[in-house]
């Protein structure tokens, strides 16, 4: 039996974790954050929340469709039945689609929670350097602090924060270096009344904000107040990476004046989040595993860039892993 260590506590990590301790390994995640879940983010204030990072999620591989349907089995996630509108310089009205959307109950990263149940956790833990001690290898935080040895060492952080730890050899084996990642900003506001609003979901073209959804509207919500989130476009946050509140409060509010065709009730609160890793730009192909050194790598951003790339970078490397640790 081997003994891994998995840098995030994101769906990749957790669920590697998950799979890995089931074949009877022994894994240690280690996360920077307070919190798991990692861009499956809900903030939490004192009488509403807000899912300021992914919003939902779809199903379309058969493998992840039964995952998600083990997880609605367990009560983690719920679908979110929505009409989606889009708006446009010249257009706003519903475009209806056929997907089957999900969210985790009552927070998005509900299942993260679920599946993180018994597995060794060193939060609040920022992994500096990897340090190879003859075939093992040794993790140092921020503080100076070490862990370890360990057979392997599994990468789940964003590209850039991954490829700021991995030896060169691994970099070049694994061909990372094509692929980017894009920012977005994030806002969410609760407001004191209803605004009016008849879409609970809007995609916007052509535009500085390219999201805009009514939180309350997903199942399991608290309703003391009606909560949106809105996401910048990429381009426009990676021009605005510096933004005031002020700034994205302004733009954000224009464009829930059009969606109300009105004006809006007072503003209970709000906050901003920027997102410096949000989405991988491209996905290209990239090797998971490189034996000759035990180091591996997840997350979406070896897949794509969904919630679904995420889980399916953690499954199929933890089937070369069970494979070349049987
Ligand atoms: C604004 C936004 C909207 C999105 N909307 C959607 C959507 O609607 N649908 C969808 O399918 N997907 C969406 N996504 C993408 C989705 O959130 C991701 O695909 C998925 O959550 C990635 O999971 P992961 O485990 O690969 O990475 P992450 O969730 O990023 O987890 C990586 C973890 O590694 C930790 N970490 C990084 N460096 C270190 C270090 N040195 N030491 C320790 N820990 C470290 C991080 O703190 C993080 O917790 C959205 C993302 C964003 C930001």
């Amino acid at each position: 039996m081997a003994d891994f260590a998995i840098i995030g506590a994101g769906l990749a990590g957790i669920s590697l974790a998950h799979k890995l301790k089931l074949a009877g390994h022994t894994c240690s995640v280690f996360e920077k954050s307070r919190g798991l879940g990692g861009r499956l983010a809900t903030r939490r204030l004192d009488a509403w929340q807000a899912d300021h990072g992914a919003q939902y999620f779809t199903a379309t591989s058969p493998a992840f469709s039964s995952e998600v349907g083990r997880w609605l089995d367990k009560g983690w996630i719920k679908p979110w039945t929505v009409t989606p509108w889009l708006l446009t310089r010249e257009h706003l009205g519903p475009s209806p689609d056929q997907q089957e959307r999900f969210v985790g109950i009552p927070n998005m990263n509900a299942m993260v929670h679920g599946l993180a149940a018994g597995t060794q956790l060193y939060m609040k833990t920022r992994i500096d350097r990897l340090e190879a001690d003859g075939d093992q290898w040794r993790l140092w935080d921020e503080h100076g602090e070490h862990y370890g040895n360990y057979d392997a060492v599994i990468l789940t952080a964003p590209m850039a924060q991954s490829q700021a730890l991995l030896p060169t050899e691994v970099i070049n084996a694994a061909m990372i270096g094509s692929q980017t990642m894009t920012p977005t900003w994030a806002m969410a506001l609760a407001f004191e009344q209803p605004t009016g609003i008849e879409a609970d979901v809007v995609f916007v073209k052509d535009g500085i904000v390219s999201w805009a959804a009514r939180d309350t509207a997903k199942p399991g919500r608290p309703q003391n107040y009606e909560t949106w989130v809105l996401h910048f476009s990429p381009q426009w946050s990676a021009n605005h990476l510096d933004a005031s509140p002020d700034l994205l409060q302004q733009q954000v509010l224009e464009v829930l004046e059009r969606l109300a065709k009105a004006a809006l009730p007072n503003i209970y609160q709000s906050f901003s989040h920027r997102w410096l890793y949000a989405r991988a730009a491209s996905s290209e192909p990239v090797h998971q595993w490189h034996s000759a050194s035990g180091i591996g790598l997840a997350g979406d951003w070896t897949q794509g860039n969904r919630i679904e790339d995420a889980w399916t970078s953690a499954n199929s490397l933890a089937a070369i892993l069970l494979k070349a640790y049987a």
